[in-house]
């Protein structure tokens, strides 16, 4: 892979990503944690050279194999609810993608375990992230609705793909202690971010806002 430029795109990039943390702040965002990852998170390594003038906007960017990169609003909105005020041990996350939220959640909790299902796109966020030096994170390539067995449970799940509905596999591997999961539920035109909090067998559930993820597909891609 290319070389990348890790230190910034020149004397814009600070006020840039300044600008962001204050839209994110005005959009409601208010945990200093999750504001501080995404301060000092490089996002324009996540996103194609072509694309890096952009990658402190406010908006979703392609990452190729018509996949995208979340919002940034959307990436701390999951992730400050993901959190809850505390702090998390191991977190799962389904859909690597770029590697942008991986590398925000590493930040923020102690280990996280990252499932994605297109092999070209966990390359180059595992590259990026060891670039960046981020060593709390392990990947796997599989169809994650069914979790990933053997490192359950998790104090937390973060999904950033859509299945039509909560995936069983994922709910069981939540803590019975508080285990939380933020994952976007529906269909194409219609989702809803949703929190889950287990409870023992009891998983409540609270409906946090609209949104618009691809579609979480099953099967992996392993050659392209
Ligand atoms: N969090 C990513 C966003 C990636 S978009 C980022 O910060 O860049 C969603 C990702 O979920 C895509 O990469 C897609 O390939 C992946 N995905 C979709 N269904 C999946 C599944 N069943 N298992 C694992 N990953 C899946």
């Amino acid at each position: 892979m290319r070389a990348m430029n890790i230190d910034g795109i020149g004397m814009t990039s600070q006020r840039t990503r300044e600008r962001l943390i204050r839209r994110l702040i005005a959009q409601g965002i208010k945990s200093r944690g999750v504001l501080d990852a995404i301060r000092t998170t490089p996002r324009h390594i996540f996103v194609d050279e072509a694309l890096s003038h952009r990658a402190y906007e406010d908006t979703a960017l392609p990452i190729g194999h018509n996949q995208t990169l979340s919002q940034p609003y959307i990436v701390a909105r999951m992730t400050e609810a993901l959190l809850g005020g505390g702090s998390l041990n191991n977190v799962l996350e389904i859909g690597t993608g770029s590697g942008y939220q991986t590398a925000i959640l590493a930040k923020l909790v102690k280990r996280v375990y990252s499932i994605e299902r297109i092999k070209s796109l966990q390359d180059k966020a595992r590259e990026r992230l060891r670039l960046l030096s981020v060593f709390n994170t392990q990947f796997k390539m599989s169809d994650g609705s069914t979790g990933w067995a053997s490192t359950a449970p998790f104090d937390g799940i973060l999904v950033a793909a859509a299945p039509t509905k909560l995936p069983v596999d994922l709910l069981s591997q939540l803590s019975p202690e508080g285990g939380r999961m933020v994952i976007p539920v529906g269909e194409a035109d219609h989702q809803e971010l949703v929190l889950v909090i287990r409870d023992g067998e009891r998983f409540r559930q609270k409906k946090l806002e609209p949104v618009r993820f691809v579609p979480m597909l099953s099967g992996v891609i392993r050659d392209c």
